[in-house]
């Protein structure tokens, strides 16, 4: 007999060659059916593999990440089949599933594959597929490998590479690949395939190898899967940051002033303006004091940080001075002269926290088929800060920042996100700068704060940045995509290089800690994923422009003017449409830069001193007809449901 435990803790005891499948079966026939992968000891295997020793098993199905992975990876060899099926002597190279989906890299000769070619292959998959052939590892000798792959170099390569005794082909139907494991039971639970796209791809990645067709596809348990899927798919695309941020007119990219550099339009101007002051204001309640410092700092600066030489030859080169030949880099992160600005006096255990914020502005080399609109750039604004604190504040202020990143994602509506906490890699300890001890103090000082907030957590081992660990917060937007937005780090690391002090009630000289946090990230990203999230349809109090006045002629252009001072009386950010065209021409404008309120006025309006309100995105639902100081108290309402005022 031997012992299996379950995730949930518990123990029970099958005898020796017991499969997943089995133990699935034991435990309920509803989870035998939904299981699709399993994992023995942090190992992939099949859901047939016969178990033989005590361990721990994880039974998957399409609801993990884990299930999925074997779903679209099993789904890559029908694929593969298929194409060996209906090309002849193409070479097969890797296929291994992704986020969303698979791809198999494929060598077709002088064959080419077009967006014509996918029904009949995805049809052929789907015909297989129903026949529900099993996938069976079986075990072959390197020698043995070597000669049923001669011909094709790149699994020949592959296999080159692979210990002798470890070399394992799945098969399925009268398909075989050389694969290390992780299948379905069998093919008949793939209900719907796609192939999304295909793409160059070099083998292995490196460009002096040849270059490949890489055919991308993703595959469901059920057709509405699919269906909805592809939705998902269309409605990312209308909610792309780069075609809403040039349709709502907020940046531009000029390949004059270069890649990845974006350049704010007045409106995009305005909204960063309003996001700074909103987290300016709750930042000066919460103790923070702005700084400013510039955009490139001494060589000898980031050589003392640590930063040169972990990032120095990927990055920028330096910039010199012609006469004096000084050496400086463009600002790759604000930390550095915060210490600096910390060292300019010297401090009392009485003076601290000291609380240094600042939208700075960094750079960072990225290469160019990295750049992606404002989410991978090579300029970026951080709404940074640096905490100087007592080691026994530590617990403390990590409790206030994460506060006031709540509140920040709070008035902008990202209500579902989880913690990430990322710490040392348990194995490799040598890759991070500092003691021991020091680390301990601050991964306990992270968990305890998580906690002490009822944050909803999950610990990384291995993800932590080489000079302390961090928290960041992991947000999931209105389709369901995941995003890093927001982090805090603990650092004991650069206090030490900077030899930073202050004086202890003992009088003698101690280091303090110091933390980086950023609730933004970086205004940019901030305001790409924000845009992906709303489509646009920002919080009110965010809106570049909260109402739009319509007039029916321009016989009441007068009556608009009035309208728009009353609003601007109250603070209101709105404007007049006083172009000579249709009432229906200005509304259909007004919806596509999406002003949330039209206002319309006409002879009825001008007589009882009233405006007709229309809702953005609401056709249908008719105006109602208010007077304004109705509209103003609509406005406050609604601003006051998202914004709301952050205390200490
Ligand atoms: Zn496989
Ligand atoms: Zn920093």
């Amino acid at each position: 007999m031997i012992k299996i435990t379950l995730p949930d803790g518990s123990v029970k005891e099958y005898a020796q060659g017991v499969t997943p499948m089995d133990v699935a079966k034991s435990i309920s026939e509803g989870l035998a059916r939904n299981v699709i992968s399993a994992s023995f000891n942090n190992e992939t295997i099949e859901t047939a593999t016969p178990l033989t020793t005590n361990g721990s098993l994880i039974l998957y199905t399409w609801n993990d990440k884990e299930g999925k992975k074997a779903f679209w990876h099993s789904t890559s060899h029908v694929m593969a089949q298929v194409l060996e099926e209906k090309y002849n002597g193409i070479k097969l190279t890797l296929g291994p599933a992704i986020d969303n989906g698979f791809y198999y890299d494929v060598d077709f000769g002088d064959t080419k594959i077009t967006d014509a070619d996918f029904k009949a292959i995805e049809d052929r998959v789907l015909e297989i597929s129903k026949e529900k052939h099993e996938f069976r590892m079986r075990a072959v000798s390197k020698a043995e490998a070597l000669d049923i792959y001669k011909g094709n170099e790149y699994k020949t390569e592959l296999i080159s590479n692979l210990e002798d005794g470890t070399i394992t082909f799945c098969d399925h139907a009268n398909f075989f690949d050389l694969c290390r494991g992780g299948h379905i039971p069998n093919t008949g639970i793939i209900k719907a395939m796609k192939i999304m796209s295909v793409a160059g791809a070099y083998w292995r990645g490196d460009e002096k190898n040849k270059q490949l067709t890489r055919v991308y596809g993703i595959s469901f348990p059920k057709q509405k899967d699919l269906t909805e899927y592809l939705e998902l798919l269309e409605e990312a695309k209308r909610r792309d940051h780069r075609k809403l941020g040039k349709e709502l007119e907020l940046f531009a990219f000029s390949t004059k002033v270069g890649q990845g550099l974006p350049l704010w339009l007045p409106k995009g101007a305005a909204l960063r303006d309003r996001l700074e002051q909103f987290l300016k204001k709750a930042q000066k309640k919460a103790g923070y004091e702005q700084v400013v410092t510039p955009h490139i700092g001494q060589k000898e600066l980031y050589v003392t940080s640590g930063h040169y030489e972990k990032y120095g030859a990927d990055s920028f080169q330096p910039i010199s001075t012609p006469a004096e030949g000084e050496e400086f880099l463009l600002k790759p992160m604000n930390c550095p002269h915060h210490c600096e600005i910390y060292n300019v006096r010297p401090w009392s255990y009485k003076d601290l926290p000291k609380r240094y914020a600042e939208f700075g502005t960094v750079y960072r080399y990225e290469q160019s088929g990295e750049l992606h609109g404002l989410t991978r750039v090579r300029g970026f604004t951080q709404d940074d800060a640096h905490i100087f604190c007592t080691p026994e504040q530590l617990d403390e202020e990590f409790k206030k920042v994460i506060d006031l990143v709540l509140y920040v994602f709070g008035s902008l509506g990202f209500e579902n996100f989880t913690a990430q906490i990322s710490l040392r890699d348990q194995e490799n300890r040598a890759k991070y700068i500092g003691s021991d001890e020091n680390w301990e103090k601050a991964e306990n000082a992270i968990i305890n704060a998580a906690a002490d907030k009822g944050l909803n957590t999950v610990i990384e081992y291995g993800e932590a940045a080489f000079y302390g660990p961090k928290l960041d917060f992991m947000v999931k937007d209105a389709l369901g995509r995941q995003w890093q937005l927001g982090t805090i780090q603990v650092d004991y690391n650069l206090p030490e290089r900077f030899d930073l002090t202050y004086k202890g009630s003992d009088n003698e000289l101690h280091r303090p800690v110091m933390i980086h946090r950023a609730p933004f990230g970086s205004m940019e990203r901030f305001i790409a994923i924000l845009l992906e999230h709303t489509a646009g349809n920002f919080p009110l109090w965010l809106m570049p422009e909260q109402a739009i006045i319509l007039s029916l002629s321009d016989k009441y252009e007068n009556y608009a003017k009035k309208v728009l001072n009353l609003l601007e009386n109250h603070e209101i950010r709105a404007l007049i449409d006083s172009r000579n065209e249709t009432i229906g021409k200005k509304i259909r404008d007004a919806e596509m830069q999406k002003i949330p309120f039209m206002l319309i006025v006409g002879e009825e309006e001008e007589k009882n001193g009233t405006i007709s309100v229309r809702r953005q995105g609401q056709e249908g639902k008719g105006n109602i007809s208010v007077t304004i100081e109705e509209f103003v108290s609509i406005v406050n309402d609604e601003i006051n449901k998202t914004l709301k005022v952050f205390t200490v």
